[in-house]
């Protein structure tokens, strides 16, 4: 492509609400622009790099045996009914009618989908296994859509659906599903984890996650320090502690604790670990229809984890409470403990279920119980593992320790087993002639993500460093002077060179002062700049390695043999 005629709007400053090096750079390079709130065009840049890792999935995909298909963006959302995953979804959810007044739902994902294609046109074990996929725009209307491609309203996914008749069958697919994820990625030239991770909207089990790691990541994982585990913090377990504090010994009283309300304070007072103190939080639980305040109780070292919190009342949302609604049940805020079950829900952490000589709130100004043991609740109370492991925990497989670290989930892959089937009705007759259910996994990827997630892990102060198996181009060659003859005549014949050779190489040619476009070329982050300059006269040109950003000097006679080694 010759730089003069390529469309690559560069611009030297980034979108007001832009924070993200992937966000800055993608736009100020010329790959995206925005619409309005997480919506982009991929502009020709941009449009490069989505087919090549496309092409790198389409491989993955033909290699494993998965087919690819294409379901139709609007979905009916009788569909969703059928499935009841409207309400879980929400306001995600793009809803519309047409003009006939059928309602329809924008594809956030094609699990519906996918079932209505299969039943009753695959209906014999014989058939089986079957893995679909396709590569499709998704929209869900995000709460907050940001960070250029990493959160858009519009985004590109792989999305794959395997339907099965045994579960062995799923779990040997699903394995096989998780070692092309991996494949892709390692092609793709990123730094990537798979940790365990929790489910979501979309239901299963088996979850695992793709994290590209960058300090930039939405998402915190938890790795261990000796082996493989890791985890995103949503679902994250740990071992036994290897060292407990010693225990207080009170009886059961209640305990004058003036102005003593924080945890720290709470522990100082009695002089005690936080470990023997007990966090009580206070949530209202959203429902399909209703919602309640619920008590969350966890130890005073350890805080709440939401998702897991939301997963243990099967609630849609957890949102905090303000201070009179607490009291208008009878709770004392700083203060508060177990109160009558009736009144309010509690969800007990299992960590807490064998717990004695515990202290916590009183639900009295000032006062606070010593000599608790939640276990007594066990008729009533739910135990739930609610706690967010923290970092020095133990690794719930071996005796390493774990520690924090950001990701971008870029990969999401699971086991649905048979909610869909059997919610959308769709079966196979199974070896005796009895109808079963499909038993299903799922397998995701965020391909406008991943541009984002490689920008953010590959990128320095100038711009995009891009990996060689994802940059638009490979080669960029700088005609410095485009008055002077002979730098016209090498570059155009270099052009032509690798043109033939089949590398994706683009000549600036434009007539600009070279530091323009050098700024430029650093900014799109080319992985190779040949830069025809001054030193012509002397019979050789400059090769700038974007990885390394170092300049080489090569004899004209040699530049063609060294950039087709180099590549
Ligand atoms: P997140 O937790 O980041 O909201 P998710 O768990 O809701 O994502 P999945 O339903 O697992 O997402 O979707 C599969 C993949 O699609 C994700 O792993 C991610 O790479 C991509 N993806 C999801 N939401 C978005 C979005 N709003 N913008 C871009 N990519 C997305
Ligand atoms: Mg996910």
């Amino acid at each position: 492509m010759r730089r003069s005629r390529a469309f690559i709007p560069t611009m030297k400053e980034a979108p007001n609400d832009a924070s993200l090096p992937s966000h800055i750079f993608l736009a100020r390079a010329g790959f995206i622009s925005q619409v309005a709130a997480g919506l982009y065009n991929y502009m020709p840049l941009a449009k490069r790099v989505i087919r090549k890792i496309e092409n790198i999935i389409n491989e993955e995909m033909e290699a494993v045996g998965a087919q690819e298909v294409e379901l139709s963006f609007v979905t009916p959302v009788s569909l969703w009914m059928e499935s009841g995953r409207v309400e879980k979804f929400g306001k995600e959810l793009l809803r519309f009618k047409d003009r006939k007044e059928n309602l329809f739902v924008l594809g956030p994902t094609h699990e519906e989908m996918m079932v209505d294609l299969v039943r009753n046109r695959v209906t014999s074990y014989r058939n089986l296994p079957l893995n679909l996929y396709q590569i499709k725009t998704k929209f869900r209307d995000e709460a907050r859509p940001r960070f250029g491609l990493m959160r858009g309203r519009e985004f590109i996914m792989k999305d794959g659906y395997s339907f099965h008749a045994t579960i062995e069958d799923l779990d040997r697919e699903f394995d096989a599903m998780e070692r092309a994820y991996k494949k892709i990625l390692t092609r793709l030239g990123v730094d990537f984890r798979v940790v365990e991770a929790d489910s979501g909207a979309i239901g299963g089990s088996g979850s695992k996650e793709l994290m590209v790691l960058a300090d930039s990541g939405e998402d915190t994982i938890a790795v261990c320090s000796k082996c493989e585990y890791g985890a995103n913090i949503e679902a994250a377990k740990r071992g036994a502690r290897a060292v407990i504090p010693e225990a207080p010994e009170a009886n059961f009283n209640k305990f004058l604790t003036s102005n003593v309300k924080t945890i720290d304070e709470l522990a100082e007072f009695f002089k005690i670990d936080p470990y023997y103190t007990i966090k009580c939080i206070a949530k209202r639980v959203v429902y399909e229809d209703e919602s309640e305040i619920v008590l969350f109780f966890v130890r005073g070292c350890d805080n709440l984890q939401e998702v897991k919190a939301l997963n243990a009342t099967d609630a849609l949302d957890i949102v905090d409470v303000d201070e009179d609604e607490l009291r208008e049940i009878g709770l004392t805020p700083g203060f508060i403990g177990p109160l009558d079950q009736d009144k309010v829900k509690h969800v007990i952490d299992t960590d807490l279920k064998d717990a004695t000589n515990m202290i916590c709130g009183a639900n009295e100004q000032d006062y606070h119980f010593v000599g608790v043991a939640l276990g007594v609740l066990s008729d009533v109370a739910y135990f739930a593992e609610i706690a967010e492991v923290n970092e020095g925990d133990i690794c719930p497989n071996c005796d390493g320790v774990l520690s924090f670290t950001k990701g971008i989930e870029v990969g999401h892959i699971f086991k649905l087993g048979s909610a869909y089937s059997e919610a959308l009705k769709a079966e196979f007759l199974d070896e005796n002639g009895k109808p079963q259910p499909f038993i299903m996994g799922t397998y995701g990827m965020g391909v406008s993500r991943l541009v984002a997630a490689i920008v953010e892990q590959n990128h320095d102060k100038k711009g995009c460093r891009w990996t060689k198996a994802t940059a638009p181009y490979m080669v960029n060659i700088i005609i410095s002077n485009i008055k002077n003859e002979a730098q016209v005549e090498l570059g155009e014949k270099l052009y032509g060179q690798l043109q033939e050779s089949g590398v994706e190489v683009m000549l600036d040619d434009r007539k600009e002062r070279f530091g323009f476009k050098m700024k430029d070329a650093e900014l799109i982050g080319f992985p190779y700049t040949i830069i025809i300059g001054k030193e012509l006269a002397n019979g050789a040109v400059q090769i700038c390695d974007n990885q390394t950003t170092k300049k080489i000097l090569v004899p004209i006679d040699n530049i063609y043999a060294q950039i087709m080694e180099l590549l």
